[in-house]
């Protein structure tokens, strides 16, 4: 019942402004175990129709597992069954794929 419109809030902050203190959603990468924001990691989804998939745009609904999309951190995910783990259930041979050629980078060879 009391609301104010002046705000002490709105006066002395020494000139900083708001947006230096943005926050950035973060999750945790399964190989490396580094906190990175969502954007830098790729996700890999379970959807709820136990299919995998990966999904760029982070929106699947499902139960989601991060990994950086470097090399080091795909093969290792890969080779040590991870996100199998992770996502209690088995990839799907085009989750596999894709994660294998985004840690072997472009392949030329053919
Ligand atoms: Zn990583």
């Amino acid at each position: 019942m009391t609301r104010r419109s002046t705000r002490p809030s709105d006066k002395a902050t020494g000139g900083k402004s708001a947006a230096q203190r943005r926050k950035v959603p973060t999750r945790k990468c399964l190989a490396c175990q580094e906190m990175r924001p969502k954007r830098d990691l790729v996700r890999v989804v379970r959807r709820l129709d136990g299919g995998t998939q990966v999904d760029p745009g982070g929106k699947a609904s499902g139960r989601g597992a991060y990994v950086c999309p470097n090399s080091p951190c795909l093969s290792r995910v890969l080779k040590g069954r991870l996100l199998e783990k992770a996502l209690e259930c088995e990839l799907s041979p085009e989750v596999r794929e894709r994660l294998a050629l985004g840690a072997e980078g472009p392949v030329t060879r053919g």
